[in-house]
């Protein structure tokens, strides 16, 4: 049952401990202290990014060469779940810019355009968006409407895109568009469209249950001319591609996932020492210390998961099953664990005095993006039978 591959134990590297304490630092200080007004009022704080951005953690697996960073998979995984632990909103916004658009090109694209885009990207100059989901097609996504056609140099797109985290704030993004024929595997392309283009433009703004700072929304094309050079790699390659950068994708929400856990974790084991009922600590109680155990246990557990899988990446082995085992079981630990966090807070943690209460509604999305845990369990048992 255990992969061949496995690394057993993941020490904290150097490296590791300077992000962890460096994001720490940042976050204490830009997004704790506002981070309840962005969710109140959906604030996507822009500022933040581009602070993030000179700290070099808008391209955190960018190549020094393009100008990110250049470290792997430990390091961004560090990065989003201490992220994570503050504010799920600005986790999630950090890991669709990193992993979703700047992953994309910087796998995909051509030395050219990884030149004209990744610096712009890895420092946040550019806010990036990635488009795969329409309003009829989420989980098959493969059978998607939004068309392109050939027009002599170009390529007219038609269509709308649904769900895009940076839809309207985002100054370029990286749109699949149907090419070819429907369910030809073929058939589909990946484009690079900068924010402007005549005939692109955001749709709607979602009113969501958690992550409420970050900015999703539509995109919609009305005959939107598109150069052929803005194609990355081959057409007829956008949803293979898409696919690949899904698998590390699922690293960012199994980081999320874990960063909200321990966020919420971390509150409770203070509060069930701190809160008194019948005399004595609430973690006194066989009820509410056990929970702790469980939630210790699984975010130990999903963090193994999580790092394994980063290790696979890192080392560029197979990780389809891998991926989708840490993705699936950590965003559902995120969101036992912070439902167990509400219960140990009381009536307390039903408030906005709390943190948890957001934790739990944050904790959700992570069972929803990037492929849900159904589409995760269809995606491990086909290779457990293949
Ligand atoms: C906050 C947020 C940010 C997002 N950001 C982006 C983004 O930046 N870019 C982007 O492209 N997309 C983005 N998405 C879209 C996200 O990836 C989709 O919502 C997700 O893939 C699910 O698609 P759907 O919502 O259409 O659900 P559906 O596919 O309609 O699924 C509905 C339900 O049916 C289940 N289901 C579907 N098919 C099967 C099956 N074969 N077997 C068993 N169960 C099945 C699902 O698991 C789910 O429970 C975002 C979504 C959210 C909520």
């Amino acid at each position: 049952m255990i992969d061949s591959t496995a690394t057993f134990g993941f020490a904290e590297t150097e490296n590791m401990r300077m992000v962890r304490d460096m994001v720490r630092e940042f976050a204490d200080r830009h997004i704790r202290p506002k981070m309840m007004e962005w969710d109140e009022s959906q604030e996507f704080p822009v500022d933040v990014f581009k602070k993030l951005g000179e700290m070099g953690l808008m391209g955190v697996l960018v190549p020094q060469e393009y100008g990110g960073s250049g470290f792997g998979y430990f390091e961004y995984v560090t990065v989003i779940s201490e992220i994570a632990k503050v504010c799920g909103s600005i986790g999630l916004s950090v890991a669709a810019h990193n992993s979703l658009c700047t992953g994309h090109i910087l796998q995909f694209g051509s030395e050219e355009q990884k030149k004209k885009y990744m610096p712009k990207l890895a420092t946040a100059e550019w806010i990036g968006a990635w488009g795969l989901t329409e309003p009829n097609t989420g989980s098959d996504a493969f059978r998607m409407m939004t068309v392109g056609v050939q027009d002599g140099d170009y390529w007219v797109i038609n269509g709308a895109k649904s769900w895009i985290t940076h839809g309207k704030t985002g100054d370029v993004a990286v749109v699949m568009v149907r090419t070819g024929e429907l369910l030809d595997s073929n058939g589909i392309s990946a484009f690079v469209i900068e924010k402007g283009t005549p005939g692109f433009r955001p749709g709607r703004k979602e009113n969501k249950l958690g992550m409420r700072a970050s900015e999703t929304t539509e995109l919609i094309f009305e005959n939107c001319r598109v150069h052929k050079s803005q194609i990355l790699g081959e057409v007829g390659q956008g949803f293979k591609q898409a696919m690949k950068v899904l698998e590390g994708g699922r690293i960012s929400i199994a980081a999320l996932g874990l960063g909200i856990a321990k966020g919420a974790y971390e509150a409770s084991v203070k509060y069930a020492k701190e809160r008194e009922q019948f005399g004595r600590p609430i973690g006194d109680f066989q009820g509410i210390a056990f929970k702790l155990a469980d939630m210790a246990t699984q975010i130990e557990a999903g963090e193994l998961l999580t790092m394994q899988a980063a290790d696979c990446k890192n080392r560029k082995l197979p990780l389809n099953k891998l991926s989708a085992m840490a993705k699936y079981y950590t965003s559902e630990v995120a969101v036992r664990v912070s439902n167990d966090a509400v219960q140990i807070f009381g009536g307390y943690g039903y408030t906005k005095d709390y943190p948890v209460e957001k934790f739990y509604r944050d904790s959700k999305l992570c069972t929803i993006g990037e492929g849900t845990s159904e589409i995760q369990k269809l995606v491990i048992s086909r290779e457990i039978l293949k």
